[in-house]
């Protein structure tokens, strides 16, 4: 029985899971952490590929499946119980590694950004998301998806959705669609500090996003001209809203905002 609460949508269609491997684009030997293998049709097709696959479930029920999967893989598959939140995954892969995962979607989020701006930076990422929440990871400027996911994802990495999976195609169906989003980290990611500053300065501009920035911002900006001056700061127009400002311009709010808070 499929557990709600941990997400639990199966995917058993060969056709469909040798084809979300074959967009991972992993080669034999390469590394991949896949979270929630589940009853383990992705995992077969992980296997195939080659690559080395460590398996992290939550579930202990698939426990005794995903062991005998293990068994016959001659050494290709390693089976990981626990919470993939709280795993470290430098530790677990021993080195560079990809994940790919189907992801359960009540912790998609807080995992995909856990690995855009934790200290381990994954190779790449290829997930399965509600289609909703695939389209706010790829917004562009202008669009009514592009928020705060679309702006730490992209500042990060390069992200695309390379596949939409019906409903229909899950065990049991969810109520939504999905898609297959691929992000490759960019090998100039932001550091740690411009990152969080990123998050606060995304948080006030997209809080209140039909607001001007120079009116959002005004929370962030202890001195000075206010929200107007940490716009104008970052080379913005004071009266655009949030959701026409790139992510080359939230960055350089993240900076305007560091030298305000530091000065
Ligand atoms: N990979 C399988 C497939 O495609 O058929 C299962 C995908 S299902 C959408 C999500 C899986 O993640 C479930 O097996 C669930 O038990 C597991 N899961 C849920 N929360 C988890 C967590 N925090 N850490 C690891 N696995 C988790």
């Amino acid at each position: 029985m499929a557990r709600k609460s941990f997400g639990q949508h199966f995917l058993l269609d060969l056709n469909i899971t040798r084809k979300i491997a074959r967009l991972a684009d992993l080669r034999p030997g390469d590394a991949v952490i896949e979270v929630g293998p589940g009853p383990g049709g992705l995992t077969r097709a992980l296997v195939e590929t080659g690559a080395r696959v460590i398996a992290v479930e939550k579930d202990q029920r698939f426990r005794p499946l995903l062991e005998e999967l293990a068994a016959a893989s001659a050494g290709a598959l390693t089976l990981v119980i626990g919470d993939a939140l709280k795993v470290d995954e430098a530790a677990l892969a021993g080195g560079p590694a990809h994940v790919v995962s189907n992801l359960p979607y009540n912790v998609g989020t807080p995992l995909l950004i856990k690995w855009l701006t934790g200290p381990w930076t994954p190779r790449s990422l290829t997930l399965m998301f509600q289609k909703e929440v695939a389209a706010r990871i790829a917004a562009q400027p202008g669009a009514e998806a592009y928020g705060r996911l679309a702006v730490i994802a992209q500042a990060t990495s390069e992200a695309r959705v390379v596949m939409d999976v019906p409903a229909r195609a899950f065990t049991p169906p969810p109520k939504v669609e999905s898609a297959v989003v691929r992000l490759t980290p960019r090998a100039d990611r932001p550091s740690a500090q411009r990152l969080d500053a990123l998050q606060t300065v995304t948080a006030a501009a997209f809080g209140q996003r039909r607001k001007m920035l120079r009116a959002s911002l005004k929370t962030l900006a202890h001195e000075g001209g206010g929200g107007e001056a940490l716009a104008l700061a970052a080379g913005l127009d004071p009266q655009a809203r949030a959701e026409t400002v790139d992510v080359a311009g939230f960055l350089r709010l993240a900076d305007a905002w560091l030298r305000t808070r530091d000065a």
